[in-house]
Order: C-alpha cells, then sequence, then structure tokens
C-alpha cells in the first residue's frame, strides 16, 4: 500500500518513527495538496517546511518579484535572484531540497475572478498574504468552498496565527466583519517587522497544517496564537464564532466574492 523508496525512507525517518506520523501519516503528506497565497514573508518559511515535511503537492500565487528589501525575511529566496518571479524563485528553491514536491505556480493577483479556479484542487489554504482586501477574499472564498485556512500575520515585533475551519470555528469576519477604511491602515511596505518574526508564525502556520493532514493534535481552530517578541510570550485567546456573522453566520449577506479596494502594500 505505502511504496517509499529506500531514499524516502532515509529522507522522512525522523517522521516514520513518529507513531503520530509513521509511514501512514507519510504518505498522507506526500498526498496533500496545500495552496500558498504569498511567496513573502511567511509564505516563504512556510513553502520551505512544508517541502522539506514531503507534503507532495504545493501550490503558490504570488505576482510579485524579488526585491533586496524582501530578503531580510524571505528565505526562500536569494541575493542572485533579485528581479525573478518570486514564484519561480521558491520553486527552484523546492526542487533543490526536496525532488518530492511537485510545485504548481501562479504567477497572479488573487482577485474575485480567479480565487475559486486557483483553490480548485487544493484542501488546505495558507493565507500569507499582507493586506486586508486579500485577507477577506481568501476568508470568503474558504467559507464558500468548505476549505480550511491557515492564517498568519505579522507586525513589528508581534504576530498571530489561527485556523479558520469553516463551521467548525469562527471566520475571519467572525472576528473583523468589515475591513476598515482605507485611511486608517497602514501601508505594509512602511510597516516595520523584525524580519524572523516571519520565520516563526510562517512555520507556526506550517506545524497547524500538518496537524491537519496527520489528523493529529488540536489545531488552532477557535484559537488565536498571539505572539509578542519582546515579552518572550505566547497567549491563546478563545474565538468564537458569530450566529450573524456575513459570511458563515445564520443568515448570511455575503453570498458573493468582494474585491475591496487594495489599501495596503499592493499599487494597481
Ligand atoms: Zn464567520
Amino acid at each position: 500500500m505505502i511504496d517509499f523508496t529506500d531514499e524516502q525512507i532515509e529522507r522522512y525517518s525522523r517522521h516514520i518513527m513518529l507513531p503520530e506520523v509513521g509511514g501512514v501519516g507519510q504518505a498522507k503528506m506526500l498526498e496533500a495538496k496545500v495552496l500558498l497565497i504569498g511567496a513573502g514573508g511567511l509564505g516563504s518559511p512556510a513553502a520551505f517546511y512544508l517541502a522539506a515535511a514531503g507534503v507532495g503537492n504545493l501550490g503558490i500565487v504570488d505576482f510579485d518579484v524579488v526585491d533586496l528589501s524582501n530578503l531580510q525575511r524571505q528565505i526562500i529566496h536569494s541575493t542572485e535572484r533579485v528581479g525573478m518571479l518570486k514564484t519561480e524563485s521558491a520553486k527552484k528553491t523546492i526542487a533543490a531540497l526536496n525532488p518530492d514536491v511537485n510545485v504548481t505556480v501562479y504567477n497572479e493577483r488573487l482577485t474575485s475572478e480567479n480565487i475559486m479556479r486557483l483553490f480548485e484542487g487544493y484542501d488546505y489554504i495558507l493565507d500569507g498574504t499582507d493586506n486586508f482586501a486579500t485577507r477577506y477574499l481568501i476568508n470568503d472564498a474558504c467559507v464558500m468552498t468548505g476549505k480550511t485556512n491557515i492564517h498568519g500575520s505579522i507586525f513589528r515585533f508581534e504576530g498571530q496565527a489561527t485556523v479558520f475551519k469553516p463551521h467548525a470555528g469562527p471566520c475571519y469576519r467572525c472576528l473583523y466583519p468589515e475591513p476598515p477604511p482605507p485611511g486608517l491602515v497602514p501601508n505594509c511596505q512602511e510597516g516595520g517587522v523584525l524580519g524572523v518574526l516571519a520565520g516563526v508564525i510562517g512555520n507556526l502556520q506550517v506545524v497547524e497544517t500538518l496537524k491537519l493532514i496527520l489528523g493529529q493534535g488540536e489545531p488552532l481552530i477557535g484559537s488565536l496564537l498571539i505572539y509578542d517578541a519582546l515579552r518572550t510570550e505566547f497567549r491563546r485567546l478563545k474565538l468564537k464564532r458569530d450566529v450573524n456573522c456575513p459570511v458563515c453566520g445564520e443568515n448570511p449577506t455575503i453570498k458573493e466574492l468582494i474585491d475591496y479596494e487594495e489599501f495596503c502594500g499592493l499599487s494597481r
């Protein structure tokens, strides 16, 4: 049934010897399909470690090119790849790390027009975006398709991670029904961040994704994990579903995808 090569048995030996993973769990990871939205701060470490773990099918959505100012945190890219599409750079790094992983790249900006097509064929969506417009779009599409959204965000010295599993726990709109008005949001490109925060939070997203694939442990459904790097403190807040949520509540008012104005980090 599980037909590993000798190389795979050696590569994944530290997984296979874990009773919670074993050969069965490693096979599940090799068959899993995860779509990463963004190959930036969170997407870089997430794609890297998902590939190392042997998650066999990764989709990467990003339309941007590698910039020198990305390299302080976007570790899947490199200095010689400044100017290269981030998707292509990520694909090269993953190919060098683990040939078991099939990478499909989508050099597109996520919109209401293409999101359903891009989501097709993936079981899990890893949200590594840095702007509200895309965050709401991903949330709504996940609720509408029933796909689990592994969410993360970072700012300055703080990061957050949670898992939005439609109807099993709250969604992003249960917490924030509407995006803030454009003028109140700091431009992400101007907002500083301690680069390594991307590694901490992106890898927490990977841990949650692997647990979901394996069916092990308690994923962060209905819990928001907040990491304060300066105080070295993790806090876990309970999140509740809102029965009046406009998208996942009892009487949803949002039945179509919305393209909000892009007011953070994306220029038209
Ligand atoms: Zn909701």
